[in-house]
């Protein structure tokens, strides 16, 4: 058992001149309060406070801090109070063991092992200043030392909390020896036949590895040497747990392990790292080409280093690292962020920074002159902006500062938030707008059928309460708008002789929608509930008619429809495809059955039939053509202009129309015009034919009366 002497020397040895009054003291009262109190392993409790303070001067910390260590215990295990504390020792050893008691009462064995980053962030942001983690570190190495004097399950609970939660602590700060040994001692109880086995098998060629790590160092110096480049060499065996993880990570047997000694060279500048790989490959041949090369591409965290694995001297895997001096003091500052990137977490550069400050603090401690200096950097804020809270079953939930009641329900689920009510902090019922505090226990109280308030969003912090009480406001704006929208939709579509229900289911109400931009009828009723559109415009869109920017086959098609339904006046023509189609001919060329024809779709007339060879027909728009047949079955006539020119003679008028009365034929009317001094006259007749064999009778017929010279079918 170490004495108090052995820790008042250990702190002489490291702070000549150091005032050990505060130690000695600390230790007196420990060891009064303590009296009695015994430790499983049979010794008096007060080893346990000593071997803290030992350790504590191992890590080269202050005399307060020391004796903090020695006092770490009393306010939870013995009638010390607090008030007697900051009497004897002043303020801040009282502060410091106050938040060791605070830490201690956290809980950690009900938390489920994917909550330890936040258990961790938390143990952090709990201690506002460092030297209450050191001592807490201290505390649990000396714990882990004599954990076998604890029951079968006790010990391997411990032991999980140790590899979660403090072993990373330790990692992040960068008191590598405290880490590894929490990670060696927790295996061992955690897994004992693999710790076993890795043992034993390391211990087995102990002296041999030894001697291979020689044998290497000396040959990497000689290279280095010929080649004139100062430089430090290491060669460290892995730990037992660092080995295990790697073959279990890795899926490999013990003896696949050959790096289980990595090298690393420490050279003067960057140039050298480089120059010092190629001498590495051109001795030894490297086993995967590429090199991983952290120089260049710096880790997150800004570890800078070249890794790479050789075929060594004995054929065996041989890991090397090389970087420069600045870049190994980069790579144990940025530990903290070192340890977050391996457990695939983004490194947070705030965090790191402050991890990487810590570290250099717990190095350069001794540069402490002022001891007012020191302490003033050791009071920090190691996570300024979270809180870590409690659910009422003790899983841990972080939220921003400032971060309210209402917050931690809409983190919980949306639901509890909006049916929030109230909030008990810690047992005891607090108003919703509460800035939380870490380690707070928030049980919410929620009502079925609550809403949220507008008032709320003054008070939240997070991201998801915002939003999630915006979105709810909406929601419930949105329906009152549907209502009032629809009020005023029926109104104006009353005016204007339309039933608002069945028109809004209609066909033409999906053109309206297209037209204003909406997917659904609701959106567009709610805008004119929200003053965005008027009930007019909504009765225009629905009542236009055919829009000018229509495609042409809507116009087409639209024009048919009309066409469709007006009455059939005249029959004859079959129009391909369509029934009951207005057909009209055209008065250009008049064309009657046996003439070849097309059809010409006009707006809202129907069908012009043209004659094929007609020049109006030929100048129309091609698009609007539509193939037509005549109709063989029908006995209707048509109507034909023809010229006939003549002497001007007395009684011809009565020999043409007897001559097409003879045949059959109907005059529809007759104009003429003379040419005096030719004595000749044009007689223009418009007889209704039936078809083309028709007209030729006709035509022979006129052709046959007296002094006509000749006869011709009017057209264009
Ligand atoms: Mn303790």
């Amino acid at each position: 058992m170490i004495r108090i002497s052995d820790v008042l020397d250990k702190i002489d040895e490291h702070t000549p001149g150091a005032d050990l009054d505060i130690v000695d003291r600390a230790y007196i009262f420990s060891a009064r309060v303590h009296d009695g109190q015994v430790r499983l392993s049979g010794e008096p409790y007060l080893s346990h406070p000593l071997e803290v303070a030992g350790l504590l001067a191992d890590m080269r910390l202050d005399p307060v801090s020391i004796a903090a260590g020695l006092l770490h215990d009393v306010v939870e295990d013995t009638h010390a109070d607090e008030k007697e504390i900051e009497e004897i020792f002043g303020s801040e050893v009282l502060h410091i063991v106050s938040g060791v008691t605070k830490l201690s009462k956290l809980n950690f064995s009900n938390a489920a092992a994917r909550q330890a980053e936040s258990i961790r962030k938390m143990f952090l942001a709990m201690a506002d200043d460092i030297r209450v983690i050191l001592i807490k570190l201290a505390d649990r190495l000396h714990n882990m030392r004599t954990l076998s004097f604890h029951k079968e399950s006790k010990r391997k609970n411990i032991a999980a909390e140790t590899l979660d939660i403090y072993a990373p602590i330790a990692s992040r700060l960068g008191i590598y020896w405290i880490k590894l040994e929490l990670e060696d001692t927790a295996f061992m109880y955690l897994m004992p036949e693999e710790y076993e086995r890795i043992k034993n098998k390391v211990k087995t060629d102990k002296d041999q590895r030894d001697d291979y790590i020689e044998k290497v160092r000396h040959m990497i110096a000689e290279e280095m040497k010929a080649s004139h480049m100062p430089c430090q060499i290491l060669g460290r065996h892995k730990h037992y747990y660092s080995i295990y993880k790697k073959m279990k990570e890795q899926n490999l047997d013990f003896e696949d392990i050959y790096d289980i000694i990595a090298f690393r060279i420490i050279v003067d500048t960057t140039p050298q790292c480089y120059e010092a790989l190629g001498l590495m490959h051109s001795r030894w041949k490297p086993i995967d080409i590429k090199f991983k090369d952290y120089i260049g591409r710096p880790k997150p965290n800004m570890y800078q280093s070249l890794h790479t694995t050789v075929m060594g001297h004995f054929n065996e895997r041989m890991e090397i690292q090389i970087r420069t001096q600045e870049m190994d003091k980069v790579a144990k500052s940025g530990i903290a962020a070192h340890w977050s990137y391996k457990e695939g977490k983004s490194a947070n550069e705030s965090v790191s920074e402050k991890f990487a400050w810590i570290q250099n603090l717990i190095e350069n401690q001794e540069n402490f002159t002022d001891p007012d200096e020191f302490m003033e950097n050791v009071r920090i804020d190691l996570f300024p902006d979270d809180v870590y809270v409690f659910t009422p079953t003790g899983e841990i939930r972080s939220l921003p500062k400032g971060a309210t009641p209402i917050d931690f329900a809409y983190m919980i689920h949306s639901e509890v938030g909006h049916q929030c009510t109230g909030a008990k902090v810690n047992g005891r019922m607090v108003p919703l707008k509460r800035k939380l505090k870490t380690g707070d226990c928030v049980d919410i109280i929620t009502l079925k059928g609550h809403s949220p308030s507008k008032d709320w969003l003054n008070i939240v912090k997070t991201v998801k309460a915002t939003s999630r009480i915006r979105q709810w406001i909406k929601t419930q704006d949105k329906e009152r708008s549907i209502s009032l929208g629809r009020e005023m939709c029926e109104k104006e579509f009353r005016k204007n002789k339309l039933n608002y229900n069945r028109m809004i289911k209609s066909p033409e109400m999906e053109n309206v929608l297209a037209a204003f931009g909406f997917k659904k009828t609701d959106d567009l009723i709610a805008n004119v509930g929200y003053g965005k559109i008027t009930p007019l415009q909504v009765v225009k869109k629905l009542v236009a008619k055919d829009a000018p920017e229509e495609s042409h086959e809507s116009i087409l098609e639209k024009i048919l429809e009309k066409v469709r339904k007006k009455k059939k006046e005249r029959t004859g023509v079959i129009v391909k495809g369509l029934d009951d189609i207005l057909v009209k001919f055209g008065k250009c060329c008049q064309p009657v059955p046996g003439d070849s024809i097309t059809g010409y779709i006009t707006r809202g007339q129907g069908v012009t039939i043209h004659k094929k060879r007609c020049i109006n027909a030929k100048n129309m728009n091609q698009d609007r053509r539509i193939e037509v047949s005549w109709n063989e079955d029908t006995n209707a006539s048509y109507p034909v202009t023809l010229s006939v020119l003549s002497n001007d003679r007395m009684g011809l008028l009565a020999d043409l129309t007897t001559s097409i009365s003879n045949i059959g034929a109907n005059i529809l009317s007759v104009n003429s015009e003379t040419y005096q001094e030719e004595n000749t006259v044009k007689t223009f007749l418009t007889v209704s034919v039936e078809n083309t064999a028709h007209l030729k009778k006709i035509v022979a017929g006129i052709k046959r009366v007296k002094q006509v010279h000749r006869v011709k079918r009017i057209y264009n």
